[in-house]
């Protein structure tokens, strides 16, 4: 008896082992193969743009004063329609994001009136170096579409004088 209990344990461990064998891998060969994240996923902020190329930050500082963390900068400029950079009047001259303090919780997101910060779907931060861990606006802002002027952009003269665009709903 001492010695065929042993015996079927060994056997079912290996039993074991081969079904798992067998088994669909879960491990995935990261960095080359990515996994879609979530759709609620928070990651890396984005600074959006309309289609026309101008920028939806009108640099507000809502953001900044919404952010828990202390983790967002700052600065604003005025706009001029021979030098525009988004609708209204004015926009952020300086944006930085410490992503060191940043917890990802979405207030500024949340506190936007134009939607213009968004949390991306980017998780790939690694910086070796704590100043390398400010993004400037210039790492945040959206690229542009090659058919899409960049700005600043000479734009007609009272066309962009509101900052906020008008909502269709309201209730939205
Ligand atoms: S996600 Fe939260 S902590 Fe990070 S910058 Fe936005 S408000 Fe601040
Ligand atoms: S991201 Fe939004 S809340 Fe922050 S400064 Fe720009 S417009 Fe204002």
């Amino acid at each position: 008896m001492r010695v065929v209990e042993p015996v079927v344990e060994l056997a079912r461990g290996l039993l074991t082992t081969f079904r798992m064998m067998l088994d669909k891998p879960v491990t995935i060969q990261y960095p080359e193969q990515k996994k879609p994240v979530k759709a609620r996923f928070r990651g890396r902020h984005v600074l959006k743009r309309y289609e026309n190329g101008l920028e939806k930050c009108i640099g507000c500082a809502l953001c900044a004063a919404a952010c828990p963390a202390d983790a967002i900068f700052v600065e604003s400029s005025e706009n001029t329609d021979e030098q525009r950079y988004s609708p209204g009047e004015r926009y952020a001259s300086t944006y930085e994001i410490n992503m060191l303090r940043c917890i990802y919780c979405g207030f500024c997101e949340d506190a936007c009136p134009t939607e213009a910060i968004v949390l991306g779907d980017q998780y790939e931060l690694s910086f070796t170096d704590r100043r390398q861990s400010i993004y400037p606006k210039e790492m945040l802002i959206e690229p542009v579409l090659a058919d899409v002027k960049l700005t600043p952009q000479k734009t007609e003269p009272g066309v962009y004088t509101r900052s906020v665009p008008e909502m269709k709903d309201p209730q939205d």
